[in-house]
């Protein structure tokens, strides 16, 4: 199966995509997490990328487009993936289709979570990562902790530079002046299914699972 995972900002396609990727053993494929990494690494993406992120707008097509080359050629992809910040514009979702095709890649599914905005200013704000396992997790979850309740690792918590009140709001009105329009774009090419992401971690995971099993009734997980 491969999953496009589509939704603002925070509004929780890492966290689903990391349960989900476990759940149905598919991989899970962020290009912001691929961008951060290379920024990290001060790789030439990284450099490249390092400024546009931190400001919170979108790295160039061509370069985006050709880190999707460049995953889908990796063996891991080859069952499926389940794809979370990709498509962000619709250059890229033609792109990507020519892909699909090309590579007659079958079982793709649009799955777009929603969720208010006050909520997801929240939620980013509140936001912190594992810089070694990347689970997210929020303030007041690991206030009083010394190790990552998921990987062990020490202190290794922090706050995406991107994750500053002003560079959200950037992050959201790039979101609703280019990226949304992904989903007009889908519309005709595509059945997407809506998730209401206002709701509990474990909620919204049970419904994006009983609306994909009722459409491939023949997934196993
Ligand atoms: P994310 O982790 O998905 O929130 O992405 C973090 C940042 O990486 C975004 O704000 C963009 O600057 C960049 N980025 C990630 N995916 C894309 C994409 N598909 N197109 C352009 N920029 C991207």
């Amino acid at each position: 199966m491969r999953i496009l995972l589509f939704g603002m900002p925070g509004v929780g396609k890492g966290t689903q995509a990391k349960i989900l990727s476990s759940k149905l053993n598919i991989p899970h494929i962020s290009t912001g997490e691929i961008l951060r990494q290379a920024v990290n690494d001060e790789t030439n993406l990284g450099k490249k990328a390092k400024e546009i992120m931190h400001a919170g707008e979108l790295v160039p097509d061509s370069v985006m487009i050709g880190i999707i080359k460049e995953t889908f050629s990796q063996p891991r992809c080859k069952n499926g993936f389940i794809l979370d910040g990709f498509p962000r514009t619709t250059i890229q979702a033609e792109e990507l289709d020519k892909l699909i095709e090309e590579l007659k890649l079958t079982n793709v599914v649009v799955l777009s979570i929603t969720a208010p905005v006050t909520e997801i200013i929240k939620r980013l704000t509140d936001r912190l990562t594992c810089k070694n396992c990347k689970s997210i997790f929020t303030k007041n979850e690991v206030k009083d902790l010394e190790k990552c309740p998921v990987c062990n690792a020490k202190k290794s918590f922090y706050q995406r530079k991107d994750d500053t009140e002003s560079v959200i709001k950037n992050r959201i009105e790039v979101f609703n002046n280019v990226t949304k329009s992904v989903l007009d774009y889908y519309k005709y090419k595509r059945e997407v299914i809506f998730i209401d992401g206002n709701d509990t971690v474990e909620n919204v995971n049970k419904k994006i699972l009983d609306k994909i099993t009722s459409k491939f009734d023949e997934i196993k997980y």
